[in-house]
């Protein structure tokens, strides 16, 4: 079977990572894949737009000299410049990866990585954000590369529902060492000792944002608890965010 599919791809480590290499690698057999990122690292901004500067796209290479667009953007607003300028609105998935850590659990709020793919369903084109969880140097790359084409040919055969992206997390492990492919609910990801205090040289307090992951947080079905067991986590994610079991419980207040 043969796909044509017209494919963006971001990442929010930016447009020289390993990991939009390997992913744009793995899709362009699947049709014409148009990358643009960030021309510099920018995990964990959420979902930031630029609003107060002008936007610039500059012809850019990746890690191996392959041709791509960068922009000073961050990765929402490189997905809003890859499919309304550089592909006249005529995108059929966006594929924001492969990023360099995990992006589980309640993380996914602070995601660029995700955040790209959110953009994309807001604007009306299906997405997919994948993403290694492990921070180690040495990470394999093309297996989990390979899974993303599958899915996004998959995708192009049974579209989600409207504005529902797939969030791929996957341990770095090699493949005769996967246990599968699960879908999961998100988790929940708390963090202990996150604000740290510190003084600095003249004697004034600085801080650094951070903290160690609380333990036993992994409840089956979700996506922690599946990449902690060697598999692959398929999370589809939504923009509602209404919680409709509060909104039962609130009814009372119309009658106040
Ligand atoms: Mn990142």
């Amino acid at each position: 079977m043969t796909v044509i599919m017209r494919l963006l791809v971001t990442n929010d480590d930016g447009v020289h990572s390993p990991g939009i290499l390997a992913l744009k690698k793995a899709l362009d057999p699947l049709g014409e894949v148009i990358v643009v990122a960030p021309e510099r690292p920018r995990s964990a901004v959420g979902h930031a737009i630029t609003l107060h500067k002008p936007l610039r796209l500059h012809r850019g290479k990746m890690a191996d000299g392959l041709p791509a667009w960068s922009s000073n953007g961050t990765p929402a607003d490189c997905v809003t410049l890859g499919i309304l300028e550089l592909m006249d609105g005529k995108a059929d998935l966006v594929v924001s990866g492969i990023n360099h850590g995990p992006n589980l659990g309640w993380d996914v709020h602070y995601s660029g990585t995700v955040s790209a793919a959110f953009e994309s369903v807001m604007i009306g084109v299906p997405a997919i954000a994948v993403s290694v969880a492990s921070w180690d140097d040495d990470i394999r790359w093309d297996g989990l590369a390979r899974f993303a084409a599958k899915l996004a040919s998959w995708l192009s055969e049974h579209p989600l529902g409207p504005h529902t992206l797939l969030n791929v997390n996957a341990p770095n492990l090699p493949a005769g060492e996967l246990k599968g492919i699960e879908i999961t609910r998100l988790g929940s990801r708390q963090y202990v000792d996150r604000l740290i205090k510190r003084v600095d040289p003249t004697g004034r307090p600085y801080f650094w944002l951070g903290g160690t992951l609380l333990d036993g947080q992994s409840e089956a079905g979700s996506d922690v608890h599946a990449v902690a067991n060697g598999k692959i986590s398929v999370t589809p994610l939504q923009l509602d965010l209404t919680s409709n079991a509060a909104r039962a419980d609130l009814r009372a207040i119309e009658g106040l």
